[in-house]
C-alpha cells in the first residue's frame, strides 16, 4: 500500500483508540483530508467520525479494513493546532479520543450538518437567458415571472415564495426540467462583515498600559501572562486593548469567561468597544444557535469568539490571542460526564500550539497559577490600584458567639446596614445557600425532611411551597404537619429567600432584590433584577455566588458575608482556597464608585488562621500560607492527582471495584493510592458513590502509571457492575 493509504478515524465511542479505514474507492475529489468528517461503517451502523491522521499500514489485517462511505467536508473543520490539542487532551485526561473530538463539536455537526452556512438558491442558466430573450415560454406567465426574478438575482426559496406566491414551486420544477434554471449552494453570511465603529475606551493608567505593552510585544509567540488585579482595577480594559491589537493585526481573539460571568453587560462592552463581529458560545444556546456560532467562528466571519468552558475548542480562525477571565473559577473544569477537562489548562496548551500569548486574569489566582508564577513558567502583570478613585474596602470579622442575632443577622450587621442605607448607599448580602431554609424540622419528634435518593436534607422553598433536594433535584410539596407524628413542622436555618423576608421586615420601604438560581429561572428575571440594582431602585441585594462576579454595582458600600465558615473545616483540601476567593470576590463588589467600602464577615471562628491571614495580608498572604500547607502535605500543585470515582445502586459494588483496582496497582512505585473511601455524601441521586485517589510527585509518573493501569482496570469484571470515571487534576474531592 502507498503511504497515507489508511485513514485513522476518531469515532464517538468509549473505546480508547482510533479506527482504521480505507479511503472510498470512488470518492469524488480524492482522499479526504486530515481534520475532515467522514461517514463510515461501524459494526452494523453508519457513524460520523473525524480523520485524525493517516498511516501506511493498518492495525487490523488488510482484508478486514473497511472503506469509508463518504467524506463530509471539503476543508478540514479542525486546523492542525486544534487537532493536536484534541490528541493531547485525550492523552492527558486519559479519555477516549472519539469522545474528546465529539465534545469539541456542536451536536448538529456530529450528526452531519454542513460546516458552512449554506442556502439553496435558484439561478438562471445561459440557456434560460437565451430562452427568455426569445420570449419563451410564451404561454406560461408564471414561468416567465420566475425567469424574470432570477435574471435580477439568484433567489432562495423563501424569497421566491414572498415575491411570486405559492405557484413558484411548480413553475421552477418545469423550468429546471428544461435546463433553464438550476439550484446551488451559496454561502450565507449570518454576521455582518463589519459591525459598528469601535468606541474609544478611557486612557489607560500606567499599570494597564505596561500590561498591554508587555502582551503586545509578546504577540509573535507563546507566553502566559497572569493579569493579577483586584476587582475594579481595570483588567477588562486591558483585555479589550489586547484584543484590539490582535484584531488590528488581522487576527482573532478567543475570550473565555466563567459560566456566571457571561452577562449581557460584558458582551455589550466587548461589542461596543471592539466593533467587531462576535460569536458567543455558552450552555444556554439551542443546538441550532450553537451551530450558527460555531460556523461564524469557523468561517472567520466572527473576529472575536467569546464563551464559557467549551468555547476553548471553538474553531477561531487565525487566532492572535487567548484571554481567560477569572481564571481561578471552578466552572472552567468540566465536572460531570466523562471528559473532565480544565478549559483554563487547555487554553494554555492551545495558545502554546498556536504560538500566541494567553492572558489569565484574576483578583484571586488559583494556587496552581501562583505556583507557576513562582517557578517562572508564567509572567505576572499587576494592577494594584482601582481604575476609579475608590479605596479598597475594609474587612472586619463579626464574632457570631459574641453578638445577639436574629434570623441569621447579628446586631452589628443590622446596625451597619442601617447606617449605609441612611447614607443612600446600596448593601450587598451574600449567603451561599438558596431557598428559604436548609432544613424542615418537627420539634415534637425530631423528624427532618430527608431526600429519598440522597444522604441529604430537603431544602424548604416557601414561595413555591415545595421541598427540593439541591443534590438530585427531587421535589415534594411542602407538608403542613409532620408525616411521622402529626405535629406542626418548622423551617430551620437560613437561605437567601428567608434572608430577603427578614430584611424586608427589618427595613420596611426599602427595596430588596434577590439574585439566585431560583429567581433567574424565569426568563427575563435576571435582566429585571440587574436593572433594579443598576438604577439604584433596589437598595439591598441578597444573593448567592451569583452576586460575586462580573457585575459593576456602583453604589454598594457595604458587603455582608453571612456565613464565612463554610469551607474552613472541609475534608476537601481546596475548600479554603475557594472560600478565600469567594470572600475577596464578594468584597470586591463594595466601594466601586466614589465612596469607600466596608465588608463584614460573620464567623464563629474569628481566630482561624485562614481568616486572620486573609484579613492581615490579603489574598496573597493567605495564598502563601495555603501553599506552604500544600507543600507540607504534598497536595497539588506540589504533587499530581487523579481520582477514580465509582457509583452503583448499592454501596458494595462501587467499593469492591475500587478495591480491586487498587489491588491491581500492586506496589507501583511512582504513585501513592489513597482509598477507596465512600463519598462524604455516599448516596446521591439513588446511587452510592466512592472514590480512589492516585497521587504522584510528578506529572510523568502519574501518566505512566495511568496508561498501564487503566487498561487493566477496564477489563475487571467488577467494572461492569458500576459506573466509573477518571478525573485528572480533580478540583473537588469528597
Ligand atoms: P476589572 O475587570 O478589573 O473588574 P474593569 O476593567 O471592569 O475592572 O474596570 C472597572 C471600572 O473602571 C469600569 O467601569 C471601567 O470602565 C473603569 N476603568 C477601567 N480602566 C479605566 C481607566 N484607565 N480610566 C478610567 N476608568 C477606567
Ligand atoms: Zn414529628
Ligand atoms: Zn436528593
Amino acid at each position: 500500500m502507498s503511504p497515507a493509504s489508511v485513514l485513522r478515524v476518531a469515532l464517538p465511542t468509549p473505546v480508547r483508540r482510533l479506527f482504521d479505514y480505507r479511503p472510498a474507492t470512488h470518492q469524488a475529489g480524492g482522499t479526504p483530508m486530515v481534520g475532515t468528517r467522514v461517514r463510515v461503517p461501524f459494526g452494523q451502523r453508519r457513524v460520523i467520525g473525524v480523520i485524525m491522521g493517516t498511516a501506511e499500514r493498518a492495525e487490523v489485517p488488510e482484508e478486514k479494513l473497511r472503506a469509508i462511505l463518504e467524506g463530509l467536508d471539503e476543508q478540514p473543520i479542525f486546523d492542525p493546532a486544534l487537532l493536536a490539542l484534541l490528541h493531547w487532551a485525550a492523552g492527558y485526561y486519559h479519555h477516549p479520543i472519539g469522545e474528546v473530538v465529539a465534545s469539541a463539536l456542536p451536536t448538529a455537526l456530529r450528526n452531519g450538518a454542513s460546516a458552512l452556512t449554506c442556502v439553496q438558491r435558484w439561478r438562471i442558466t445561459a440557456a434560460g437567458e437565451h430562452a427568455y430573450a426569445r420570449g419563451e415560454p410564451a404561454r406560461a406567465p408564471r414561468q416567465r415571472g420566475v425567469l424574470e426574478e432570477l435574471r435580477a438575482a439568484p433567489r432562495a426559496a423563501h424569497e421566491l415564495s414572498a415575491r411570486l406566491g405559492p405557484s413558484w414551486r411548480a413553475a421552477t420544477r418545469l423550468l429546471s426540467a428544461r435546463g433553464w434554471i438550476e439550484s446551488g449552494q451559496d454561502l450565507a453570511p449570518t454576521l455582518p462583515a463589519v459591525a459598528a465603529a469601535p468606541q474609544p475606551g478611557p486612557p489607560l493608567n500606567d499599570e494597564q498600559h505596561a500590561a498591554v505593552e508587555r502582551i503586545r510585544l509578546a504577540s509573535g509567540g507563546f507566553g502566559t501572562f497572569v493579569l493579577q488585579g483586584i476587582t475594579g482595577s481595570g483588567k477588562t480594559e486591558v483585555y479589550l486593548q489586547v484584543a484590539q491589537h490582535a484584531l488590528a493585526a488581522g487576527r482573532s481573539a478567543l475570550v473565555l469567561v466563567p459560566e456566571i460571568g457571561l452577562t449581557p453587560q460584558l458582551l455589550e462592552r466587548f461589542r461596543e468597544r471592539l466593533g467587531a463581529p462576535m460569536a458567543v458560545m455558552h450552555s444556554g444556546l439551542t443546538e441550532h444557535e450553537r451551530l450558527l456560532a460555531w460556523r461564524d467562528a469557523f468561517s472567520g466571519r466572527a473576529r472575536v469568539v467569546i464563551g464559557t468552558r467549551s468555547a476553548v475548542f471553538a474553531p477561531a480562525s487565525n487566532l492572535g490571542v487567548i484571554i481567560v477571565d477569572e481564571e481561578h473559577d471552578a466552572s472552567y473544569k468540566q465536572h460531570d460526564g466523562g471528559f473532565r477537562y480544565s478549559a483554563r489548562d487547555l487554553a494554555v496548551m492551545r495558545a502554546r500550539g498556536a504560538a500566541v500569548p494567553i492572558v489569565l486574569g484574576s483578583a484571586t489566582p488559583a494556587l496552581e497559577t501562583l505556583h507557576n508564577l513562582d517557578s517562572g513558567r508564567y509572567t505576572r502583570l499587576r494592577l494594584t490600584r482601582r481604575a476609579t478613585r475608590a479605596e479598597p474596602p475594609r474587612l472586619t470579622l463579626i464574632d457570631l458567639r459574641a453578638h445577639a442575632q436574629s434570623g441569621g443577622l447579628s446586631t452589628p450587621v443590622v446596625q451597619a446596614m442601617a447606617t449605609h442605607l441612611a447614607a443612600h448607599a446600596q448593601v450587598l448580602v451574600f449567603l451561599n445557600r438558596r431557598g428559604y431554609a436548609p432544613t424542615l424540622l418537627c420539634t415534637a419528634c425530631g423528624w427532618i425532611a430527608p431526600c429519598a435518593n440522597c444522604d441529604a436534607r430537603l431544602t424548604v422553598h416557601l414561595g413555591a411551597r415545595m421541598l427540593r433536594c439541591h443534590h438530585c433535584g427531587a421535589e415534594a410539596s411542602l407538608p403542613e404537619r409532620c408525616p411521622q407524628c402529626g405535629f406542626a413542622v418548622k423551617p430551620v436555618g437560613q437561605g437567601t429567600e428567608r434572608i430577603e423576608e427578614t430584611l424586608t421586615r427589618l427595613f420596611p420601604g426599602i427595596e430588596c432584590v434577590r439574585l439566585d438560581r431560583d429567581v433567574i429561572r424565569r426568563p427575563g428575571e435576571l435582566e429585571r433584577a440587574m436593572h433594579r440594582i443598576a438604577s439604584g431602585a433596589g437598595r439591598i441585594v441578597v444573593g448567592t455566588q451569583m452576586v460575586t462576579k462580573g457585575h459593576d454595582f456602583r453604589d454598594v458600600t457595604l458587603v455582608v458575608v453571612l456565613n464565612a465558615d463554610q469551607g474552613l473545616f472541609s475534608a476537601d483540601f481546596r475548600a479554603a482556597e475557594r472560600l478565600a476567593q469567594t470572600i475577596v470576590q464578594v468584597a470586591g463588589r463594595s466601594g466601586r464608585g466614589e465612596r469607600p467600602g466596608e465588608v463584614l464577615l460573620q464567623t464563629e471562628f474569628p481566630g482561624h488562621p485562614l481568616l486572620t491571614s486573609l484579613l492581615a495580608e490579603g489574598y496573597e498572604g493567605f495564598a502563601r500560607t495555603a501553599l506552604a500547607e500544600r507543600r507540607q502535605a504534598a497536595w497539588p500543585p506540589f504533587s499530581r492527582l487523579a481520582a477514580v470515582r465509582a457509583s452503583a445502586p448499592a454501596a458494595e459494588p462501587a467499593l469492591a471495584f475500587l478495591s480491586e483496582a487498587r489491588a491491581l496497582a500492586g506496589a507501583a512505585r511512582e504513585v501513592r493510592l489513597l482509598g477507596p473511601v465512600p463519598a462524604a455524601m455516599a448516596r446521591r441521586a439513588g446511587r452510592h458513590h466512592a472514590q480512589l485517589l492516585i497521587e504522584s510527585r510528578t506529572r510523568a509518573g502519574l501518566h505512566l502509571f495511568l496508561d498501564a493501569w487503566l487498561a487493566r482496570i477496564q477489563s475487571l469484571p467488577s467494572a461492569r457492575r458500576v459506573r466509573w470515571t477518571l478525573d485528572v487534576d480533580p478540583i473537588e474531592l469528597f
